[in-house]
């Protein structure tokens, strides 16, 4: 039952607010209890190591009803296991699996009004951070942490149709360095990519293709999501240390695999892109968007992916058999959906 008064169809990308969101605190060498509020806003300390040093981790995950109202969540236990790796990475506290799981299973269930209706494309979003607490001017990590999951209902990706766009390479600007956070969900990632995606964005580009952040010879990622190409009828994606590695990557290479289709996961170069069939951005947000062209912006050279203006089949099929798992309108044969 949605009893909101939610306009389904035309929700964007935005905040919507909801009942409740929970939290945990790690303090005094251990997790507390499962709090939940329904304030939207947080108390914390002025000095505290998120505001001053950076030491904020997150996740994103979604949460689908079905055609027979039951509400799906996907792959929740991967998320719960990178977050505890972003967080090692930053010298955080990492949250439990059982207790990330408890709260993604327990904030959708408080907000279960909020889980859009089957047929409208739109969905849950789910959105957990920790951030560090301790109150402290030296640069040492902090002994105390807050674990939050936020939800906010999020429209479909694709309003106007399931087309490419276009994305560029431009070498003036790296997101992470070569042994540095790239592999982690941090939020410093973002800020450090900001720049680079406004520009792209001025120049009406979808997204950023970044290079590895050492030699600039092989492809890296899309900004937040992860990069794949089609070239001979293999699927051929990124092997790199300064990628994210997606949750939603992992799971067309699985479905691609189960589909007879050969998958590579290897470094990529720049050139390689001259023999590619479909190429497409993927992540929890889109799933998988289509790129049309790919421009290089340094050597002018234009990457021409899709020739018609549409998604090609390989990425076309993905992405269908993807959204309908999650849906619950084909059968999740490898076990992906936590339903409610
Ligand atoms: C979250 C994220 C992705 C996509 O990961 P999914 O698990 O598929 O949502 C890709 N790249 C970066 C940098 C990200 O932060």
């Amino acid at each position: 039952m949605n009893n909101t008064d939610i306009d389904w169809s035309n929700l964007g990308f935005g905040y919507v607010p909801t009942d409740y969101n929970v939290r945990c605190h790690f303090r005094d060498g251990k997790w507390g209890e499962i709090e939940v509020s329904t304030s939207d806003k947080i108390d914390m300390h002025i000095a505290a190591t998120a505001l001053h040093y950076g030491q904020e981790v997150f996740e994103g995950l979604k949460a689908f009803r079905g055609k027979d109202d039951k509400i799906r969540i996907f792959r929740l236990e991967e998320n719960a296991k990178r977050i505890r790796s972003s967080a090692c990475g930053l010298m955080m506290e990492p949250v439990p699996v059982e207790l990330f799981k408890e709260m993604v299973l327990k904030v959708v269930e408080l907000n279960a009004r909020f889980v859009p209706p089957y047929g409208t494309g739109a969905s849950l979003y789910i959105r957990p951070i920790e951030l560090g607490m301790t109150a402290q001017i030296g640069v040492k990590p902090a002994s105390e942490y807050v674990f939050i999951i936020m939800v906010s209902p999020v429209g479909p990706y694709f309003k106007s149709g399931f087309k490419p766009t276009n994305i560029c390479i431009m070498r003036e600007f790296d997101r992470v360095a070569p042994q540095g956070t790239g592999r982690w969900k941090v939020g410093g990632n973002y800020a450090a990519s900001l720049s680079a995606g406004e520009k792209a964005h001025s120049l009406g580009y979808s997204a950023v293709l970044y290079l590895d952040p050492k030699e600039k010879r092989y492809l890296d990622e899309c900004g937040p999501a992860n990069f794949y190409a089609i070239k001979d009828g293999v699927y051929v994606t990124p092997a790199s240390d300064s990628i994210l590695p997606s949750i939603t990557n992992d799971s067309l290479m699985t479905i691609a695999r189960h589909n007879g289709i050969k998958v590579e996961q290897r470094h990529v170069t720049v050139d390689e892109l001259e023999h590619v069939d479909e190429a497409a951005a993927c992540g929890t947000a889109a799933v998988a968007s289509p790129v049309g062209e790919i421009d290089d912006l340094d050597t002018g050279k234009k990457y021409v992916i899709s020739k018609d203006g549409k998604p090609g089949p390989v990425t076309t099929m993905l992405y269908n058999t993807l959204r309908g798992i999650q849906n619950g309108d084909i059968e999740d044969i490898f076990g992906w959906n936590t339903i409610l």
